[in-house]
């Protein structure tokens, strides 16, 4: 049996130990040792980290009685020092010391009982028996939670036999049998809990509600804690003073500053929409007067230099609106060139024989149905070249179906 050191006190950070047992597993060790401050995975407190002689422990976790210690490599000697990670262990006693507040919190405020818990790297989360909590009981609970933080309750951990569990009258009956641990916070809170706590309520420090989600029908709300509590306003108050250096706003007048500014921005896009669909219009129409009259067709064929897509897709709607047209656009950049084909609704275009016959000029890809095909080439100086072809070929692609 290793003597739990974590339990005789939880604030012990270094310890020393003789090995009773060294297995080596692979280029791994399992080691158990006669005692240890490493608290093993256990009641959704993850396990500890540290080293045993500057060897790194990678994992710790318990098989019956004893507490088996992975490490990197096999110790040299029989009696071993170990320091435990502190920063991570004392953040996961206000995580859970924490949460007990909160559940006992939650039941003296609404009597909303907590069926499942997670302590994880981001945040604690508390599941509890209800759907809904009003927001006034939610901000009541966290009151209630701080305030016991503030009175410095003694935190005490007792064994406990069976026939006594009745009149311990804990906050949720114990998932085990036979003698079980007990966590007690002074007249506050008792329930059975394996896990490794802060001696007093003062040490977890705050306590900050910071999201609802609902979940199967429970409601699960997600807490900062402690230290990781004052991170979190650490960056919000950065967001918020950033945020407010931007707007030329205080606190409180963000969101206002942020709702006008999404309004406006609404509004200049929807501008924007009925500009360019004017603009394309009107090119239409100039781009019509230059049509190539083949027959009964017009063929309209133009170049664009890098102009933004949805004018040059638009242009060319614009375009196949009149009846009897088809229309062949590029828009040249650099490195490439978009093209654009299309026919009025009257009309139909073997666009399989466009493909293979004319947009190898740019080693085009892309495709369409009808009435709109568009893609890209690989070839802008070919551009000019391929809208010629169109013009005089055109008459041999399209028929009118109309
Ligand atoms: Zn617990």
């Amino acid at each position: 049996m290793t003597r739990k050191l974590y339990y005789d006190d939880p604030m012990k950070r270094e310890f020393d130990a003789v090995v009773v047992e060294a297995k080596p597993a692979g280029k791994r060790c399992d080691v158990v040792l006669d005692c240890t401050c490493f608290y093993p995975e256990g009641g959704g407190q993850p396990a500890d980290r540290g080293s045993l002689d500057d060897i790194a422990v990678l994992d710790v976790r318990k098989q019956g009685e004893q507490v088996i210690h992975t490490l990197e490599r096999t110790p040299e000697t029989d009696t071993v020092h170990g320091r435990i990670d502190w920063q991570h262990r004392f953040d996961y006693m206000q995580q859970h010391t924490g949460q007990h507040i909160i559940s006992a919190s939650m039941i003296h405020v609404g009597g909303y009982a907590t069926v499942a818990v997670h302590q994880g790297e981001q945040y604690t989360t508390v599941e509890c028996d209800t759907a809904e909590i009003a927001e006034a009981q939610l901000q009541q609970i966290e009151e209630l939670a701080n305030e016991t933080v503030g009175r410095n309750l003694e935190v005490r951990t007792f064994d406990a036999g069976e026939s006594e569990i009745p009149r311990l009258e804990l906050r949720r009956p114990p998932k085990v049998g036979g003698t079980i641990r007990i966590v007690e916070i002074d007249g506050f809170d008792r329930v059975a809990c394996g896990g490794v706590h802060t001696p007093t309520t003062g040490q977890v420090g705050i306590i900050k509600l910071v999201g609802l989600e609902r979940i199967r029908g429970n409601l699960r709300s997600a807490w900062k804690i402690g230290r990781r509590a004052l991170y979190d306003y650490r960056e919000k108050t950065s967001i918020v003073n950033t945020l407010s250096d931007r707007f030329s706003a205080r606190q409180h007048q963000i969101l206002e500053r942020a709702e006008k500014l999404e309004l406006a921005l609404k509004q200049s896009q929807y501008n924007e929409r009925a500009t360019t669909a004017r603009l394309c219009a009107l090119w239409a129409e100039q781009l019509q007067r230059g049509t190539t009259v083949s027959g009964e067709l017009r063929i309209v064929t133009e170049r664009f230099e890098a102009e933004p897509p949805e004018l040059f897709r638009g242009v060319l709607e614009a375009l196949i609106e009149q009846p009897s047209t088809c229309a062949c656009l590029v828009n040249v950049e650099p490195q490439r060139v978009q093209w654009i084909i299309g026919c009025s609704p009257d009309l139909r275009l073997e666009f399989d024989a466009v493909r293979r016959e004319l947009l190898p000029i740019i080693n085009a890809k892309g495709g369409g149905r009808h009435s709109i095909w568009q893609g890209v080439g690989s070839e802008p100086q070919h551009a000019d070249r391929l809208l010629r072809c169109f013009a005089e070929q055109a008459s041999r692609f399209v028929g009118n179906f109309g």
